[in-house]
């Protein structure tokens, strides 16, 4: 069986740097997020394809070129405003790159939702008749006046979207209490790590030499999930999550479980070349749970 995974870098953004690691202030943290002027450097925004006997997943959708383009976002919201920047060209969005890879859209069995910000969703509307997968309360989130308030960008959606909503079964993944199998194989698995946002997830994909965590928003950095180090925009979850996390990324007392863990969030600057190294060579241990 072979399982294998690309990458998709649909474009860049910058944040402010206390968004990627909470400032350590009293201050609300959305004003540490307006009224700070520190910038990162360009991050990518990453999506991923999982090629898999039972068909082709994608997890997350990456940006639209959209994005770069004055009134895509709404110019009333703080956050659009003040607060992160985009580069992203035509080329760089999913349905072009599938189709650089000698896939198509259309060939996609099912694209997983790791939470429905517009650099994770953004690029939906390639997918105008695919399987969507969502967490229902993520899904809820976004709606309505509310979701537009919080952020989220809907008009790029594909008209009358219908998800298949997420739900978790009482299959432990280490200390993941429940999980939900998305192939009947298990070896696609979603896992809660809320945080980021209450309902974010992370896909988990078993392969014969590692597992791949793709983390989507779960920590900015794999450094920042080893120090325990939440974002700024996350909630109470997170630390729990980064510990979770953490946890069994390094867990390595049980040689029965013998871990290889390739962690890959989506902004994380060295996700590409943690994920060629593990490509290149692969290590001879079977990843279990
Ligand atoms: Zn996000």
């Amino acid at each position: 069986m072979i399982i294998k995974i690309y990458p998709i870098q649909t474009g860049r953004v910058k944040i402010k740097r206390s968004q990627i690691k909470r400032a350590a202030n009293n201050l609300p943290q959305p004003l540490n997020l307006f009224f700070q002027t520190g910038w990162s450097d360009w991050l990518p925004i990453l999506a991923w394809v999982i090629e898999h006997p039972e068909g082709v997943f994608v997890v997350d959708t990456g940006e639209t070129a959209q994005a770069a383009r004055p009134g895509y976002f709404p110019h009333w919201h703080p956050y659009y405003r003040w607060a992160v920047q985009f580069d992203v060209r035509p080329e760089d969005e999913i349905g072009p790159q599938l189709r650089r890879l000698g896939m198509s859209p259309v060939d996609v069995t099912a694209v997983l939702l790791t939470h429905l910000h517009t650099d994770h969703a953004g690029g939906l509307s390639h997918f105008p008749r695919t399987r969507v997968v969502v967490h229902p309360q993520e899904w809820q989130a976004a709606a309505g006046r509310a979701g537009t308030l919080n952020g989220y960008v809907r008009h790029n959606w594909p008209v009358g979207l219908k998800p298949e909503f997420v739900r978790y079964v009482p299959e432990a993944v280490g200390p993941f209490v429940e999980s939900m199998p998305v192939t009947p194989d298990g070896r696609i698995r979603l896992i809660p790590t809320p945080g980021h946002t209450p309902y974010h997830l992370s896909v988990l994909v078993q392969t014969e030499t590692t597992t791949y965590f793709l983390a989507g928003d779960a920590s900015y950095t794999e450094a920042l999930m080893l120090a325990g180090q939440p974002d700024g925009v996350s909630g109470p979850a997170a630390m729990q999550t980064l510990t979770h996390i953490r946890r069994w990324v390094q867990d390595t007392a049980n040689p029965k479980r013998l871990r290889a863990v390739t962690y890959l969030p989506s902004h994380d600057p060295h996700s590409l070349t943690r994920l060629e190294r593990v490509q290149r060579q692969p290590a001879p241990q079977l990843a279990t749970w």
